[in-house]
């Protein structure tokens, strides 16, 4: 089998991929399997998901159920946010955030704490009421927000089941528009971060860390209330044309900007469904650092702006509320998340990595578990308050290690 991830950079190493029809073939090739691993919509940019073999869930069948009584919907695990979004409208119902994109996987997002912005939205996996799963034994197991180890299993990382149903939070649909701003001075931002991050429901920056944070993205929800329209940020100036996040790029695949009201579905993501999602030619890596070191942590990515620049697209800052989720980046802490879109050359992006990590292991920064990192279980694992709790669960729904792989050995486990 020859089949790579999204950006092409990984090459799984699976010698098969299995579509079971049924949730029988899927309990049946689970329990028959040596090594097995769910596969996702393939964005992730490093290893997290192979195995000897995989398995995609997007034969299974399944419908998509509102339950307005009790704000949840429950879905298909490998259903794309977007699929999600255009049934959700049917029932004039929304979910309260969504990644830059809406072509990922739920069960691949929820399993790597995929992540939008706003001070006070929590990260993709906060808004799983409930999961259904396959376990290595071929068992289906039920579980829902209360239960225990239930924060122990959203954020599963692959490595506890293959999970082919969710229930998500929704609540009633609503409006966003977004706004652009160019050009805020990196020592106003750290003055004012907190007004910054606030000015609305989400915040994006993207900066390439020249002397200016070059971009600031507003998403906000639209009230009965008047719009009060800014000419500017703490300095920056309100954009008059849609911006692209990688200047230079055409705005086209991006959602609406200028105030534009439009469906939360099509404004929460920067890119549109149908199109391709950033650059389309890249690597990824993000780091989420403790808010309280936000702006520390920040300086001491300045300083390295001469060794980041040349293999770099653009980075992007956003804040995710804290969360109970055991491997959750957000486990109970605040985060101010810096994302790097990298040139699609690992050769010369490694050994800055090397530089960005040791500039932020002082702070305490928690890779993102779906993008490019360096470090090992060593350095990771004490971030972690509850990684012997995730490691016990792991060896109770798994005790074979049939859903256990290399990433995980090496960034989170050892042995
Ligand atoms: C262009 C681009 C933009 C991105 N933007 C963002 C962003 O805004 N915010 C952010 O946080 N991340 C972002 N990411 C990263 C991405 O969201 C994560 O890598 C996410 O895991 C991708 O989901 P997937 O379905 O592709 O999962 P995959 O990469 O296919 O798999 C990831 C992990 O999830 C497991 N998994 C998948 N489905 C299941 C299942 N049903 N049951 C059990 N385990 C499962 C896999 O085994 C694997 O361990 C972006 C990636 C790309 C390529």
């Amino acid at each position: 089998m020859t089949e790579t991830n999204w950006a092409g950079n990984h090459t799984y190493q699976a010698a098969s991929l299995h579509r079971p029809a049924s949730l029988d073939q899927l309990r049946e090739l689970v329990a028959g399997a040596a090594q097995v691993r769910v596969l996702g919509s393939r964005h992730s940019f490093n290893d997290i998901a192979d195995s000897a073999v995989l398995v995609t869930l997007d034969g299974l069948p399944g419908e998509v159920a509102v339950d307005h009584a009790a704000g949840t919907v429950s879905c298909p695990a490998a259903l794309r946010y977007g699929e999600l979004a255009r049934a959700l409208a049917a029932e004039e119902v929304a979910l309260a955030n969504l990644a830059s994109l809406p072509h990922i996987s739920v069960g691949g997002a929820i399993a790597t704490a995929t992540h939008g912005s706003g001070d006070a939205n929590g990260n993709l996996a906060t808004a799983v009421a409930g999961l259904e799963l396959v376990t290595a034994s071929g068992e289906t197991l039920t579980a829902s927000r209360g239960d225990p180890d239930f924060d122990g299993m959203v954020v599963g990382l692959g490595a506890l089941g293959a999970v082919t149903r969710v229930t998500l939070d929704v609540e009633p649909a609503y409006q966003v528009r977004q706004r652009t701003f160019q050009g805020l001075d990196w020592e106003r931002l750290f003055e004012r971060l907190d007004e910054v991050t606030s000015a609305g429901y989400s915040v994006s920056m993207f900066t390439r860390w020249t002397g200016a944070v070059e971009q600031v993205w507003v998403k906000s929800r639209v009230a009965s209330s008047p719009e009060e329209v800014r000419g500017d940020l703490f300095g920056a100036v309100a954009a008059t044309e849609d911006q692209h996040p990688i200047l230079g790029l055409d705005p086209v695949n991006c959602t609406r900007q200028l105030g534009v009201p439009g469906p939360w579905s099509d404004r929460l993501p920067h890119f549109r469904m149908g199109f391709t999602p950033s650059s389309g030619e890249e690597l990824q890596s993000e780091y989420h650092l403790p808010r309280h070191h936000a702006v520390a942590g920040l300086r001491s990515l300045r300083a390295l702006a001469g060794v980041v620049r040349p293999v770099l697209q653009v980075s992007e800052l956003r804040t995710v509320a804290a969360d109970r989720l055991w491997m959750s980046p957000q486990h109970g802490q605040d985060t101010l998340s810096v994302h790097f879109t990298w040139v699609p050359d690992w050769a010369a992006v490694q050994p800055v990595l090397v530089q960005i990590e040791a500039a932020l292991a002082p702070f305490g920064a928690r890779p993102h578990w779906g993008k490019l990192f360096l470090a090992g279980a060593e350095a990771i694992a004490p971030l972690y308050e509850r990684t012997g709790d995730f490691s016990r669960l792991a060896g109770r729904l798994d005790p074979g290690g049939v859903f256990a792989n290399d990433w995980l050995r090496r960034h989170l486990l050892g042995g």
